[in-house]
């Protein structure tokens, strides 16, 4: 059969989906410096296959600025059509960058973070998802046997993230059947974000190719663990030294890494609106899921907010280097790049109140997990629904600040909509439905 290869120009929306157009690759590089048209509306789209009230109506247009750096391009080796993308910044047509560009929300947040504190951040993103393909059997959580039922899954899958110069931290079958883990290492906020996206890509990718679906939903079904989507975070100075550590702080925080941390954990309840988006993020962040049912600092707990996570004297970088905190309370219904600006807001609002090192919640704490306990060190409970998390949006004049108006308006028509869908839905119905769109 006659093919012509084709490459396109994509980014990742407010729904989360990689939207965007193609062309024949032979007029790529014509392409990179047109780039193809877009239009505002498209940003309303919801991940339930609907329109929202849209501010921008039928009027306007954009057009989609591929990144060089941010290219996708893989041959299976198996006859079918390349994977060639690349993700894209949205401008307008007089050559300014489009106010709700989800790239350029986090490319300004860090540059802020940068210009107004000193601040850049290392960031590594940890995924979890469900392959149908791999048939699990009773008892094998994190099992070498996970692995092998899922056949030429994972090396597949390796071999498309090696192809878009993604290597791998580690890969394993995670607790659930048929559920998997891919972590990779620490990179700038905007490369993160770029290989999160072309990684859940790569999954789909590779899962279409053998037949199957993977799914990167926080809950599959009520009766299921969640997908979690773990963000580690580090904090270097202008210099390139790692500053999240210090010997002499609360369990090894930094003065600096405590006011970043207590910006974050004060504004969580609000970015969870940003972080965990959709009506099914709020049936993983539940207690006793090893998720994130509070706005807490816990030192090597997986059930707090933010996880201080262990460093290792066998490994050869130093703890300052190694020492990181872990955002446990979002889930990859969420555009990663919103997701992350509207933590590295939150981070640098701490920086600029320069808020107190919250007090991290240790194991061995007598009555440290109590109500009162948590009440004393002003932790909350994380809201219960996407509802609560946009009322707790729309009710933090600080947080609203976080994104232009227009974004702001637009991301709470957005998910009003995608709420008032699915309102009626069953806990089972939510799951169902979520799980076939991420
Ligand atoms: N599956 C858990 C979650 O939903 C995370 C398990 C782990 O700590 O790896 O976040
Ligand atoms: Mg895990």
């Amino acid at each position: 059969m006659i093919r012509e290869p084709m490459t396109s120009f994509c980014y990742m929306d407010i729904s989360g989906q990689v939207r965007g157009r193609g062309f024949p690759t032979s007029v790529l590089e014509k392409r990179l410096a047109s780039g193809v048209g877009w239009t505002p509306t498209n940003i309303m789209f919801t991940p339930l296959g609907t329109i929202a009230p849209s501010p921008f109506g039928p009027f306007g247009d954009l057009k989609l600025h591929a990144d060089r750096n941010a290219e996708a391009n893989v041959d299976f080796g198996d006859g079918s059509p390349k994977e060639h993308f690349f993700l894209c910044d949205v401008f307008e047509t007089n050559g300014s960058r489009w106010d709700c560009c989800p790239r350029n929300l986090l490319r300004s947040a860090a540059a802020d973070l940068k210009r107004e504190a000193g601040v850049t951040l290392r960031v590594a993103f940890e995924h979890e998802f469900f392959y149908s393909g791999a048939r699990g059997r009773v008892g094998d959580m994190y099992a070498l046997d996970g692995v092998r039922r899922h056949g030429a899954f994972g090396e597949t899958f390796l071999a498309a993230l090696g192809q878009c110069g993604i290597l791998p931290d580690s890969y394993q079958s995670e607790f659930g059947e048929g559920q998997f883990e891919v972590s990779f290492p620490p990179e700038e906020p905007l490369t993160a974000c770029d290989k999160a996206i072309i990684l859940r890509e790569m999954a789909r990718g590779t899962a279409w190719r053998l037949s199957h679906t993977v799914s990167f939903s926080p809950r599959m079904s009520p009766a299921s663990i969640g997908n979690g989507l773990h963000i580690h975070m580090s904090l270097w100075d202008e210099a390139g030294l790692p500053i999240s550590h210090d010997p002499k702080g609360p369990r090894g925080v930094s003065a600096t890494a405590g006011k970043f941390l207590a910006g974050v954990l004060k504004y969580m309840p609000a970015i969870c609106a940003f972080t965990a988006p959709t009506p099914v993020s709020y049936l993983r962040l539940v207690p006793h899921m090893w998720s994130a049912a509070w706005s807490s600092l816990g030192y090597r707990d997986r059930e707090a907010g933010i996880r201080i996570c262990p460093t290792f004297d066998t490994f050869q970088s130093s703890t300052a280097e190694q020492f990181n905190f872990e955002y446990r309370a979002a889930d990859a219904s969420a555009c990663p790049y919103i997701q992350l600006a509207a933590i590295v807001r939150a981070g640098l609002a701490g920086l600029k109140e320069g808020l107190p090192t919250p007090e991290p919640l240790v194991e061995q704490d007598p009555g440290a997990f109590t109500d009162a306990e948590r009440q004393r060190r002003g932790i909350v409970r994380l809201p219960a629904t996407l509802g609560a998390a946009l009322d707790a949006l729309d009710a933090d004049a600080t947080v609203k600040g976080f994104v232009p108006p227009l974004f702001l308006k637009a991301y709470l028509a957005n998910k009003r909509a995608e709420l008032a869908l699915s309102k009626d839905w069953t806990p089972d119905e939510i799951c169902n439905r979520y799980s076939e769109v991420f």
